[in-house]
């Protein structure tokens, strides 16, 4: 899969993907990423990539013509070309967006900076529209990053067993288990005595009700909206009939 980010600021992006299963995954030729520098789309010895609002007001709006002749230029031949603008009024990122994304070939993803990017191009070159969270970043740089990161996760072969991307938070449907590592006693704190016994079933059972327990006490609204197997569902009846008889 390649992606290509487009921004004004290409060296921000210096380091960030050199490191773990990003680096690993451009290392096994999984991924490919491409930054490319909008001033190079643009006309003029300035290379300018914005301008005064119409209509007045605060802040500079990013120029139309560079932004569609960097996108269209990058994905010139494509029948469907996915070009996502990373912005805060997009539809609110997630595991299942990640996912789908994964499947693709090939994403275009547009980094907005000051007031953002002329209306036109939200209206005629972006295909989807993606915000990281309900506050505002200087740019979408960032965001450009959290979404290589984690749609590249769920690329097959990007994590290796010992990460399975399966067990994460959000993919179950649920909030992840707790770890525990070495040592087993530290200041007096000790790692639940059923993950060293060596008991892979009741290890497995303790998981899930951590999963469940923590899933219900933070974020219930994924346990409404999840898809669970039918004993996962009989273990939150379980859980919640527990915590009612608790109070
Ligand atoms: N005036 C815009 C508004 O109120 O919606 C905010 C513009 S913001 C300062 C500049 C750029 O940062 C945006 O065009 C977008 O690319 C990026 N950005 C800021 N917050 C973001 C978020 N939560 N998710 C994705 N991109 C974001």
């Amino acid at each position: 899969m390649r992606f290509d980010i487009i921004t004004i600021f290409p060296e921000i992006f210096r380091g960030v993907f050199e490191f773990g299963i990003i680096r690993r995954a451009i290392e096994a030729g999984l991924i490919e990423i491409a930054v490319n520098d909008l001033r190079n789309y643009t006309d003029g010895r300035h290379r300018q990539v914005d301008d005064r609002p119409f209509g007045g007001g605060a802040g500079m709006v990013m120029k139309p013509e560079p932004l569609f002749r960097a996108a269209e230029g990058l994905t010139e031949g494509e029948i469907e070309p996915a070009i996502v603008l990373l912005s805060p009024q997009g539809r609110v990122f997630d595991q299942s967006i990640a996912l789908d994304y994964a499947s693709r070939p090939h994403v275009v993803l547009i980094c907005g900076r000051y007031e953002g990017v002329d209306e036109r191009v939200v209206e005629h070159l972006v295909t989807d529209e993606v915000s990281i969270g309900d506050y505002i970043l200087s740019g979408g740089e960032i965001p450009a990053m959290v979404f290589v990161d984690a749609v590249t996760r769920l690329i097959p072969g990007a994590l290796g067993d010992a990460e399975s991307a399966e067990q994460e938070s959000f993919t179950t449907g649920l909030l992840d288990y707790p770890h525990y590592t070495r040592p087993a006693e530290f200041r007096g704190m000790s790692a639940p005595e059923v993950l060293t016994n060596g008991n892979h079933a009741e290890i497995e059972r303790w998981r899930r009700e951590k999963a469940i327990e923590k899933t219900l006490k933070r974020r219930p609204d994924l346990i409404r909206a999840a898809s669970l197997s039918k004993s996962q569902g009989i273990a939150i009846q379980k859980a919640g009939d527990e915590s009612e008889n608790e109070t």
